[in-house]
C-alpha cells in the first residue's frame, strides 16, 4: 500500500517543484492526449503502482500550472502547502460529511471555520454557513434560501407545494450579472429568461438609481442579486446603495461574491464593501483567491433558519438545538460529502487574519503593477479601474489594423510562449486580455517578467 501513496506524493512534490520554471499553459493537444489516456478498459485489473504511474506519465503534458506564479487565466487561485496539506489528509481520512456521527471532528471544524469567516468577513455573526463545491453552488444555494423565505413571507410554502401556483418572485440583477446567476435560477425554477436586468456602468456596477426605479415597478417578492467583483473589471457594486434600496422595498439582497468578498477581509479596501453586511446573503469561493485547493465553496445566510429549511433533509428538525452537534447536509445540497472543511480551516490559521489581509491587498498591489508595465507597452491600452486584483488591456496594431484580431494574437501567442498564461474575454464589445492576480505565489519579479512576455509578443506586431 505504502509504494503506491508514497508514488504519488512523490509526484506531487515534483509537480509543485517544478511550477516556477515549467511552461505555464498544457503542452499536449487534444488529440495527443486522447491517444494516450483514452485506453480500453481491461477485464483483468492492473497493479495500483502501474496504474498510478502510467497515470502521472498520461496526465503530465496536459496540466496547466495553475498553482504557478505566472498563472493568470480567468480568475482562479492556487493553492498553499498547508492546504494541499490538509486536502490530501481530507483524502486520506475519508470521512463521510455529511453527518456528525459520521464525521464528528470535520462538523467540529466546519462550525469553527464557519465563525473565523464570518468575523473575517466582518457579516453577521448568526448567519448560516454552507460548505459546498464553489461559487456556482453558493449562489444556488443561497437563492434557494431566499426563494423560501421570500415566498413564506407572502403565504407560500415553496419547500412543501413547489412553485406550481405559488406568487411570482421576481429577480433583479445588474447587467453584468455573471453567468452562474441565471444558471441557479433554471435550477430553481426562477427562470434564466425572466431576470429583470438593471443598467450597469463603465466598470460594470450596478446603478443603484436604475435598480431603485426597477423596484419601484414591481409587486410581490423580490431578490436582489448584487455582485462584488466582476469577473472581467474586478468592480463592486455600491453596496450601501442597493442595500438601502432593498431594505426599502422589504427585497432580499444576494451578493454574488466569488473573489470580490475578500475585500472585506482587508482593511484598506474595507471602502468597496461598505454596506456589504447589510445583504441577506451572500457567495463565495475558498479556491479561488484564497488559494485552497478544489471544491471550496461558501454560502452564507443572515438568517441561518432560512439556508436550513431550504436544505435540510428532515423538516422535523427544521431548528437546531442550541450548541446541538452540526449535520452538514442540512446546510447545504449535498448527501454525501467530502470534508473540505479541513483545508479551509488549514488555510485560515496558516494566514490569520493579517496574512488573509496580505494575500487579498498583496494581490490588488501586484495588479496594480502589471497595469503599468501594461500601459508602458506601445499600442496597449488598460480599460478598467484597477481598484483589486483584475487588468483588462486591449492591444493596437502598430500601423493600424484590427484590435481585436490583433489582442486575440497576443494572448495566442504568450500563450504558446509558457512565460505566463492568461486569456482573452471580451468587455463591452472589445476584445481584451484579461489578467488576474489570484494566486499567493505571484511576486512582482513574476509581474515584470510577465510584463516583458507580453510586450515581447506584442512588440512582434500583427503579421
Ligand atoms: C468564479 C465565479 C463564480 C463561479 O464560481 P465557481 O467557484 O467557479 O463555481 C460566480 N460568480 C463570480 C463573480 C465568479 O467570479
Amino acid at each position: 500500500m505504502h509504494e503506491v501513496l508514497r508514488l504519488a506524493y512523490e509526484a506531487s512534490a515534483d509537480f509543485r517543484g517544478a511550477l516556477a520554471e515549467r511552461p505555464v499553459g498544457a503542452l499536449a493537444s487534444l488529440e495527443e492526449l486522447r491517444a494516450a489516456l483514452s485506453l480500453p478498459l481491461g477485464e483483468a485489473g492492473l497493479d495500483s503502482v502501474q496504474v498510478i504511474q502510467e497515470l502521472i506519465q498520461g496526465v503530465e503534458p496536459g496540466l496547466v500550472a495553475e498553482p504557478g506564479p505566472r498563472y493568470f487565466g480567468f480568475v482562479i487561485g492556487g493553492s498553499s502547502e498547508a492546504s494541499l496539506a490538509a486536502d490530501w489528509l481530507t483524502s486520506a481520512w475519508d470521512q463521510n460529511a455529511g453527518l456528525y456521527a459520521a464525521a464528528p471532528a470535520l462538523a467540529v471544524v466546519e462550525e469553527t471555520c464557519a465563525r473565523w469567516l464570518l468575523e473575517l468577513l466582518g457579516l453577521p455573526a448568526a448567519s448560516g454557513v454552507g460548505f459546498v463545491t464553489g461559487c456556482q453552488m453558493a449562489n444556488f444555494t443561497c437563492l434557494a434560501a431566499a426563494r423560501g423565505e421570500m415566498l413564506r413571507r407572502a403565504g407560500w410554502d415553496v419547500e412543501q407545494e413547489g412553485l406550481q401556483g405559488a406568487p411570482r418572485v421576481h429577480v433583479v440583477v445588474g447587467d453584468e450579472v455573471h453567468v452562474t446567476i441565471p444558471r441557479a435560477l433554471r435550477f430553481l425554477g426562477l427562470g434564466a429568461g425572466r431576470m429583470v436586468r438593471v443598467p450597469a456602468d463603465a466598470q460594470g456596477r450596478m446603478e443603484p438609481a436604475a435598480l431603485r426605479k426597477a423596484l419601484a415597478g414591481l409587486e410581490g417578492p423580490v431578490i436582489v442579486c448584487a455582485q462584488a467583483g466582476n469577473v472581467n473589471t474586478g468592480a463592486l457594486d455600491p453596496m450601501e446603495a442597493i442595500a438601502g434600496a432593498c431594505e426599502e422595498k422589504g427585497a432580499w439582497l444576494h451578493v454574488d461574491g466569488a473573489f470580490g468578498l475578500w475585500a472585506a477581509a482587508v482593511p484598506a479596501l474595507r471602502s468597496l464593501v461598505k454596506g456589504i453586511e447589510r445583504a441577506d446573503s451572500w457567495a463565495t469561493d475558498a479556491h479561488k483567491w484564497l488559494n485552497v485547493p478544489y471544491d471550496s465553496g461558501l454560502a452564507i445566510v443572515k438568517e441561518a433558519r432560512a439556508l436550513r429549511a431550504a436544505m435540510t433533509v428532515n423538516a422535523a428538525y427544521l431548528i437546531q438545538q442550541e450548541g446541538s452537534a452540526r449535520d452538514a447536509m442540512d446546510w447545504v445540497p449535498e448527501f454525501s460529502r467530502r470534508g473540505r472543511g479541513f483545508p479551509l480551516y488549514a488555510q485560515l490559521r496558516t494566514l490569520g487574519r493579517s496574512g488573509v489581509a496580505d494575500l487579498v491587498g498583496g494581490g490588488c498591489a501586484l495588479a496594480r503593477r502589471a497595469a503599468a508595465g501594461l500601459a508602458a507597452i506601445p499600442g496597449a491600452t488598460i480599460l478598467n479601474e484597477v481598484a483589486l486584483n483584475q487588468v483588462l488591456v486591449r492591444f493596437e496594431p502598430t500601423g493600424g489594423g484590427d484590435a481585436d484580431a490583433f489582442t486575440r494574437l497576443v494572448v495566442e501567442r504568450v500563450q504558446r510562449d509558457g512565460t505566463c498564461w492568461l486569456s482573452g474575454s471580451v468587455w463591452k464589445g472589445l476584445g481584451v486580455m484579461r489578467f488576474s492576480v489570484s494566486g499567493q505565489a505571484t511576486t512582482e519579479a513574476d509581474i515584470d517578467r510577465s510584463v516583458a512576455a507580453i510586450a515581447a509578443a506584442a512588440g512582434k506586431g500583427n503579421r
